[in-house]
């Protein structure tokens, strides 16, 4: 009496004969010959059949099989659909034994841009060796791939001009420079460009002149970073207005909210009095203003909330004038008015450091009083 213990990769010979074909050429699997097995029971293996691929036409993203792709993230789109699609058949396939596989695609980006075709097949053949006795068994596998056009939740978003968030620059009871202007545009861009391709972060409406800056911003979040930039680099203050605007479509309220950032008092470059001298602002922190004294251009600095209370700003009073330094004596320099050709004495210290004979200086009149701000740059003569 012989026990057959049935283990696995060890199985009892119990017939010579294929129970189908009657060969008696071994090996067999199941009273089976290889030929036979394979017939009867081919390589049980299973994938997805379709594959439904949409794509935004203003922007190009995609949508396969509900998961968003960004075309930037491919060298192509032909590239892209094949990437995604590869690994959906991979993922979604169903199979016991170890396998290899091999994968074939009619998609063509021609095709998908300019004949619209939008039906494409994927040809997935599988190998696997699943016992021992026999050799490999193979599968093909079909997957169609349709491809349709759509708008996604970010573009028809933006075309609805929806926007969470009011972006402000005002200045405190002042206009805003042309140098504000310039530095300010440079920050803005410098945080956009951190977002490129990041589709939920835009500026759907910007406005920048001399009263500031007014912008209609995609995110909360980004209007509270670009205003915490700003408030950094200008030494601003920000304030947040929360306002209910409406209600979503599933019945939430949706707020709107407003950040301000209001610039310092003085502008960087403004001429101002202070304590019976004439200063030009050279530097705002939060607590501190750094002034250049158009007396002897030393730098001071001092408490910010004195000068701001205390200081007057001196734009509509003075006047602009351009001055050549024409010979130095001692410790006094010839100057002479650009406007009118009058030539004065001026003590040294009065004009900017390091200034030559014959050089031009850009500065103002102020009651009665010649002040001298910086040497002329050779392109504004
Ligand atoms: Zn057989
Ligand atoms: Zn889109």
């Amino acid at each position: 009496m012989y026990i057959f213990l049935r283990k696995k990769g060890v199985r009892p010979i119990s017939r010579l004969f294929c129970a189908i074909c009657g060969t008696s050429k071994d090996p067999f699997v199941d009273n089976l010959c290889e030929t036979c097995y394979k017939k009867e029971k081919p390589l049980d293996v299973e994938t997805i059949k379709q594959i439904e691929v949409e794509i935004c036409s203003s922007c190009g993203t995609m949508r396969i099989q509900g998961k968003r792709f960004d075309p930037e993230d491919f060298t192509n789109i032909e590239e892209a659909i094949r990437e995604i699609v590869k690994g959906v058949v991979i993922e979604k396939l169903r199979i016991d034994s170890p396998y290899k596989h091999d994968y074939s695609d009619d998609i063509d980006e021609e095709k998908i841009n300019y004949k619209r075709l939008k039906r494409f097949n994927v040809t997935t053949s599988i190998t696997a060796k699943p016992f021992e006795e026999f050799g490999e068994f193979t599968a093909i596998l079909n997957t169609k791939v349709n491809i349709s056009r759509m708008t996604c939740d970010t573009c028809s978003k933006y075309k609805a001009g929806y926007f969470e968030a009011i972006l402000q620059v005002r200045g405190e009871n002042r206009q805003i420079t042309e140098k504000e202007e310039v530095r300010l545009e440079e920050l803005i861009n410098i945080i956009m460009n951190k977002y490129e391709g990041s589709r939920m972060a835009y500026i759907l409406e910007y406005d920048i002149n001399k009263k500031g800056i007014t912008a209609k911003i995609s995110t909360k979040m980004l209007a509270e970073e670009l205003a915490r930039a700003i408030k950094q680099k200008t030494a601003g203050k920000s304030t947040t207005a929360y306002e209910l605007k409406t209600k979503a479509r599933d019945g939430t309220d949706v707020y709107q909210n407003t950040y301000l950032v209001r610039l310092p008092k003085y502008a960087l470059e403004d001429v101002i009095e202070f304590e019976n001298e004439i200063w030009v602002i050279k530097g705002i922190i939060e607590n501190q203003i750094k002034l250049e004294s158009l007396e002897n251009h030393g730098i001071k600095k001092f408490d910010r909330r004195r000068v701001e209370t205390d200081g007057r700003r001196r734009f509509y009073q003075i006047v602009e004038r351009k001055f050549m330094v024409i010979s130095f004596k001692g410790n006094m320099a010839t100057i002479m008015a650009m406007d009118n050709y009058e030539n004065f004495e001026e003590k040294i210290e009065k004009l900017p450091k390091n200034v030559k004979e014959g050089q031009s200086v850009e500065g103002f009149l102020y009651e009665d009083r010649n002040y001298y701000l910086k040497l002329v740059e050779s392109d504004d003569i």
